[in-house]
């Protein structure tokens, strides 16, 4: 590692703490990773400088839990195949405390893109459903920003070597840790400073759409021509969101993207995806989607086309669209010129819709909707929440607006706008 690492590692880390959770003195946090139930060992190191920057931040107690994917990866081959949907509930009754005592709640990425890669489709996805249904209260405190929450990566070797697979196991981390720390402004003189001009950037493009009130976007591309409804009352969002705990805190680091829900009874058209897809384990490749009255009616893929297709599968809301998200195609993580094969990073190199969940924050008073309320108005509900990318420098996007007539929104992957 660079000799500077350590210090780095050290900033990102009081970075994370104080815009990303913007943690209150007095709070406890809670580490952890959603997908793997833990954080990996390979999180360790920055678990650690996290731990320090939240005490000496005031927090009160700091607790992590650790997962280990590869005991995930031998279950799905070795376990009874009728005991895949078998679930203690230890770890997700750990996180919901926090939550009810208006803890914060950091998720690590510190995973192996490939750990699930040649198992069977059938029987991950009986371990992966189960998992999801368990998490699901989770993710809906999360998705209403009930507190205070922040998703972050750590380099780990099998990350990196899939990023980068010419560079030898140790160069690979490090240009890995390189591109997180760039991308995250560790490397800024100031890098809390940073983030706050970032951030006041993001609103300015937030604050514009906002008050467009556009009634939905038409996205045309090479293999898209695409509309979608945004439904009445629904919110532009960029970096920063207030929880029900009373903070204001950065969900995503890093963060480019400006965001809210579609209509998800209102989607038509064909989209095509940009980039590969890395999901639950496995990636998939050269794919398209294709909506109908709001639902997909058919995917296409070159590669892995039976796992998307089980994505969808999973339940109605699967069916349909739960985010829309914009990001310029000049995106300091698209001009690193590769895949991150994790969402955190990929999403925030191009524009983005995501198959499922759409985040109640997102419509206006959405927080306070029984399902049904929130269904009815536009919002959709699913136990998965899965972004695709479908930016792209070729990429035109028109806001139609009520009476039908459209402006441009983006022009060639650039802002069509000025603020
Ligand atoms: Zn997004
Ligand atoms: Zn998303």
């Amino acid at each position: 590692m660079d000799a500077n690492h350590q210090e780095l590692l050290r900033k990102y880390a009081e970075a994370i703490v104080k815009v990303g959770l913007n943690l209150r003195a007095g709070q406890r946090l809670i580490i952890t990773n959603a997908t793997s139930r833990g954080v990996p060992p390979a999180g360790r190191a920055l678990v650690h400088e996290v731990t320090k920057a939240a005490y000496a931040a005031g927090a009160r107690y700091v607790e992590v839990i650790w997962g280990d994917e590869e005991m995930n990866r031998i279950r799905v081959q070795h376990a009874p195949a009728e005991s895949l949907g078998e679930y203690p509930k230890f770890h997700v009754n750990a996180i919901l405390d926090m939550f009810k005592n208006g803890d914060a709640l950091l998720s690590i990425y510190a995973n192996n893109p490939d750990v699930y890669a040649g198992l069977d489709p059938e029987r991950l996805s009986a371990m992966q459903k189960s998992h999801l249904q368990n998490y699901q209260e989770i993710s809906m405190l999360v998705s209403r920003n009930a507190i205070n929450w922040c998703v972050v990566a750590s380099a780990s070797p099998a990350w990196a070597a899939k990023i980068f697979p010419d560079l030898n196991p140790e160069e690979a981390e490090e240009k890995l840790w390189k591109a997180i720390f760039e991308s995250t402004r560790a490397v800024q003189p100031d890098p809390v400073a940073a983030w706050q001009e970032h951030i006041r950037n993001l609103k300015k493009r937030s604050d514009y759409m906002q008050s467009k009130g556009y009634s939905g976007l038409h996205y045309k591309g090479p293999g898209t021509d695409f509309t979608l409804g945004l439904p009445r009352g629904h919110k532009w969002i960029s970096a920063q969101s207030l929880a029900e705990n009373g903070v204001v805190f950065t969900a995503n680091m890093p963060t480019e993207e400006v965001f809210t829900l579609p209509d998800r009874h209102r989607a038509e058209g064909t989209v095509s995806a940009t980039f590969p897809l890395s999901y639950g384990g496995s990636l998939i490749e050269d794919f398209s989607v294709t909506f109908e009255n709001g639902r997909i009616v058919k995917v296409h893929a070159k590669k892995n086309e039976s796992i998307l297709q089980k994505l969808v599968d999973t339940d109605e809301g699967s069916t349909r669209l739960g985010e829309v998200a914009l990001v310029p195609a000049s995106s300091p993580i698209a001009q690193r010129g590769h895949l991150f094969y994790n969402t955190l990073f990929d999403e925030n190199a191009s524009c983005h819709i995501a198959i499922g969940r759409a985040y109640r924050f997102t419509l206006t008073g959405g927080e306070e909707l029984t399902e049904q309320e929130f269904v009815a108005a536009g919002g959709n509900v699913s136990i998965n929440h899965v972004d695709f990318m479908i930016g792209s420098p070729q990429m035109d996007i028109d806001g139609i607006k009520e009476d039908g007539t459209r402006e441009p929104v983006m022009r060639a992957g650039e802002w069509a706008f000025d603020v």
